[in-house]
């Protein structure tokens, strides 16, 4: 079960317990853990799930989380277990190091690279997925107009203007979502290829298409770091179109730094009574001046939704499909014939996540000397 009180999601699911199951596991689920995912103790255990305790950990081979082990859990574990988790470990060198001297296998699920055998490992979309259409789903909650238009006997109800900036995975279902309610979407992103696929589901792109934006992609498909003089352009072109938004949704990231601030209170304050932002950004310090994280901000004319883990707001589902991205990893690293625990540490799959190994800190982004 998670220890953090704002974690409403679970690691396993009664399929994904019935896969590991049947793969050889021995699988316990702590009683309760899918309480706040709407799994109960009884579906667990009809998978084929022994029901146990915290104390069950100190015996497992493999933990599987949805957050970073607290020190208390890491006390907990046996030596050269393999706990696999989403372990947000930037800016965490202590917590990180403690997971090393507990003499744990770490795995970092959100580095699971983003290549075709390891798309149904991927937390990072399968979560941010859920927080796009989620991000709508809070805005729409706040908002007190409707989204599509509406073309009645007594009168016209125009269509809620949305604006999502950052079209990554969350910000495309968020556009999907958006435009499956009826609102006239618009997204800008920095990168190139996210103008196709805003258009494909029918947004209107809003960029400055320079020189710059042109090459503002890496190899591995992420956002770059903007030089000053595009992004005042940028923001004096998103300046003017928040002014005519209801609603403005914020989901950039830059992997590895804090996110890009991209509204400022001035934009904020420039938009129509009842505007509602929404920032997908704010635990990674924001997208938006203002923003709270885990609060709903009034700012002059407008709203600010600053929820956390906007993902567990959907727990159940959520939990469903991240429960899955776990048991394929772990799929990987059983054997089939002995179905015993056969960890490949060339596996490029198990080289990108692994954090710790052995008492050390192994994986390169971390290491303070080479791995
Ligand atoms: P992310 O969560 O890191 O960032 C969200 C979005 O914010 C990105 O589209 C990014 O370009 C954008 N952004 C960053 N700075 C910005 C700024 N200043 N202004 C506007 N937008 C800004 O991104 P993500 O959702 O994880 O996706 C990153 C990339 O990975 C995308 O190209 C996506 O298509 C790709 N991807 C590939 C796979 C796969 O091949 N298996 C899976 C998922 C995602």
């Amino acid at each position: 079960m998670e220890r953090d009180d704002g974690e409403s999601r679970v690691a396993a699911s009664p399929d994904t317990v019935k896969k590991l199951t049947g793969l050889g596991a021995n699988v316990t689920v702590e009683a309760g853990a899918g309480e706040r995912s709407r799994v109960t103790d009884d579906a667990f255990k009809a998978a084929g799930a022994a029901i146990g305790t915290s104390k069950d950990a100190s015996d497992a081979d493999i933990v599987l989380k949805v957050r970073r082990p607290s020190p208390e859990e890491l006390k907990t574990y046996k030596s050269g277990a393999a706990v696999i988790a989403t372990m947000d470990p930037y800016g965490r060198d202590e917590e990180v190091k403690a997971m090393a001297e507990a003499g744990i296998l770490a795995f970092a699920m959100e580095f699971m690279p983003r290549i075709t055998r390891a798309q149904s490992m991927d937390v990072l979309s399968s979560q941010a997925n859920l927080a796009g259409y989620q991000a709508v789903v809070d805005a729409a909650y706040e908002f007190d107009r409707a989204f599509p238009m509406m073309m009645t006997a007594a009168g016209t109800v125009p269509a809620a203007r949305v604006f999502v900036m950052g079209a990554g995975v969350a910000g495309l279902q968020a556009i999907a979502t958006a435009k499956r309610l009826g609102a006239a979407v618009t997204a800008t992103d920095v990168r190139p290829a996210a103008k196709e696929q805003v258009e494909s589901l029918g947004g209107k792109f809003i960029a400055v298409e320079d020189e710059e934006f042109k090459a503002a992609e890496t190899a591995g498909g992420y956002a770059k770091e903007m030089s000053k003089e595009y992004q005042a352009k940028q923001a004096e072109l998103v300046a003017s179109h928040i002014a005519k938004q209801d609603i403005v949704i914020t989901t950039a990231l830059i992997p590895g730094r804090p996110a890009p601030r991209l509204v400022s209170k001035a934009m904020v304050e420039s938009m129509k009574p009842g505007s509602i932002v929404v920032d997908l950004a704010v635990e990674r310090g924001g997208n938006v001046e203002g923003a709270e994280a885990g609060k709903v901000v009034q700012m002059g004319p407008a709203k600010i939704v600053g929820h956390l883990n906007v993902p567990g707001r959907i727990a159940a589902s959520a939990s469903l499909l991240y429960a899955k991205n776990l048991s394929s990893f772990l799929e990987t690293m059983i054997d089939k014939e002995t179905k015993a625990l056969k960890i490949d540490f060339e596996d490029p799959l198990v080289q990108a996540t692994l954090l710790t190994r052995d008492g050390k800190v192994v994986h390169p982004n971390f290491a303070k000397e080479p791995a």
